[in-house]
Protein backbone atom coordinates (compact mmCIF):
# COMPACT_ATOMS: atom_id res chain seq x y z
CA UNK A 1 0.00 0.00 0.00
CA UNK A 2 1.67 3.64 -0.59
CA UNK A 3 0.71 6.66 1.38
CA UNK A 4 -2.32 7.97 -0.53
CA UNK A 5 -4.44 4.59 -0.18
CA UNK A 6 -3.76 5.31 3.42
CA UNK A 7 -5.26 8.70 3.67
CA UNK A 8 -8.74 7.96 5.01
CA UNK A 9 -11.54 10.84 4.26
CA UNK A 10 -14.51 11.92 6.49
CA UNK A 11 -17.86 11.19 4.56
CA UNK A 12 -18.84 15.01 3.94
CA UNK A 13 -14.78 15.48 3.12
CA UNK A 14 -15.10 17.15 -0.14
CA UNK A 15 -12.40 16.10 -3.38
CA UNK A 16 -12.29 19.70 -4.61
CA UNK A 17 -11.93 21.46 -1.22
CA UNK A 18 -10.13 18.76 0.51
CA UNK A 19 -6.13 19.95 1.54
CA UNK A 20 -4.92 16.74 2.76
CA UNK A 21 -1.54 15.71 1.04
CA UNK A 22 -0.50 11.97 0.66
CA UNK A 23 1.38 11.92 3.77
CA UNK A 24 -1.54 12.57 5.59
CA UNK A 25 -0.88 15.97 6.54
CA UNK A 26 -3.11 19.08 5.78
CA UNK A 27 -7.12 19.27 6.27
CA UNK A 28 -10.38 17.82 5.03
CA UNK A 29 -13.05 20.57 4.11
CA UNK A 30 -16.29 20.39 3.29
CA UNK A 31 -18.20 21.90 0.42
CA UNK A 32 -19.38 25.48 1.71
CA UNK A 33 -22.87 25.26 2.59
CA UNK A 34 -24.72 28.61 1.92
CA UNK A 35 -27.38 29.58 3.83
CA UNK A 36 -30.40 31.57 1.86
CA UNK A 37 -30.75 35.15 3.89
CA UNK A 38 -33.03 37.80 3.09
CA UNK A 39 -31.02 40.74 4.14
CA UNK A 40 -27.58 41.60 2.52
CA UNK A 41 -25.00 39.42 4.91
CA UNK A 42 -24.31 36.26 2.72
CA UNK A 43 -23.34 33.43 5.53
CA UNK A 44 -21.92 29.95 4.63
CA UNK A 45 -20.66 27.38 6.61
CA UNK A 46 -18.20 24.43 6.10
CA UNK A 47 -16.15 21.48 7.96
CA UNK A 48 -12.76 20.91 8.41
CA UNK A 49 -10.55 18.12 10.40
CA UNK A 50 -7.05 17.85 10.40
CA UNK A 51 -5.67 15.00 8.49
CA UNK A 52 -4.23 12.28 10.00
CA UNK A 53 -0.67 11.20 9.25
CA UNK A 54 -0.08 8.09 8.10
CA UNK A 55 0.60 5.65 11.59
CA UNK A 56 -0.69 8.25 13.73
CA UNK A 57 -2.07 6.75 16.75
CA UNK A 58 -5.56 5.26 16.40
CA UNK A 59 -6.20 6.87 19.81
CA UNK A 60 -5.57 10.74 19.01
CA UNK A 61 -8.99 12.22 17.52
CA UNK A 62 -8.95 14.15 14.89
CA UNK A 63 -10.39 17.46 15.22
CA UNK A 64 -13.16 19.00 13.59
CA UNK A 65 -14.19 22.54 13.42
CA UNK A 66 -17.12 24.53 11.80
CA UNK A 67 -16.36 27.46 10.26
CA UNK A 68 -19.11 30.18 9.82
CA UNK A 69 -17.88 32.34 7.13
CA UNK A 70 -19.84 36.15 6.55
CA UNK A 71 -19.42 39.01 4.19
CA UNK A 72 -20.96 42.30 5.71
CA UNK A 73 -21.71 45.01 3.06
CA UNK A 74 -20.33 48.52 3.15
CA UNK A 75 -22.56 50.02 6.11
CA UNK A 76 -22.05 53.88 5.90
CA UNK A 77 -18.33 54.91 6.39
CA UNK A 78 -17.44 50.68 7.54
CA UNK A 79 -16.09 48.96 4.24
CA UNK A 80 -17.63 45.86 3.47
CA UNK A 81 -15.34 43.00 5.06
CA UNK A 82 -15.33 39.06 4.95
CA UNK A 83 -15.13 36.88 8.05
CA UNK A 84 -14.43 33.83 9.40
CA UNK A 85 -16.11 32.48 12.79
CA UNK A 86 -14.02 29.22 13.08
CA UNK A 87 -15.98 26.98 16.11
CA UNK A 88 -15.60 23.72 17.33
CA UNK A 89 -18.00 21.41 17.22
CA UNK A 90 -19.51 22.38 20.60
CA UNK A 91 -19.44 25.91 19.98
CA UNK A 92 -21.55 25.23 16.73
CA UNK A 93 -24.09 23.25 18.56
CA UNK A 94 -24.44 25.98 21.36
CA UNK A 95 -24.15 28.55 18.95
CA UNK A 96 -27.21 27.41 16.66
CA UNK A 97 -29.03 26.50 19.60
CA UNK A 98 -28.64 29.66 20.92
CA UNK A 99 -29.80 31.30 18.00
CA UNK A 100 -33.20 28.90 17.32
CA UNK A 101 -33.92 30.02 20.79
CA UNK A 102 -33.46 34.03 20.22
CA UNK A 103 -34.98 33.41 17.01
CA UNK A 104 -37.95 31.67 18.31
CA UNK A 105 -38.11 34.31 21.12
CA UNK A 106 -38.00 37.46 18.85
CA UNK A 107 -40.39 35.76 16.59
CA UNK A 108 -43.17 35.75 19.02
ZN1 LIG B 1 -10.35 14.77 2.55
Amino acid sequence: MNASNAVAHPEWCHIKECRVRPDGSGEHWSRPVKLETAGRISLSIRMLQDGRRVGAKANSPARTHVYLDYFVPAIGDVPEEDYVLPLDVESAAALGNALLAASKEAGR
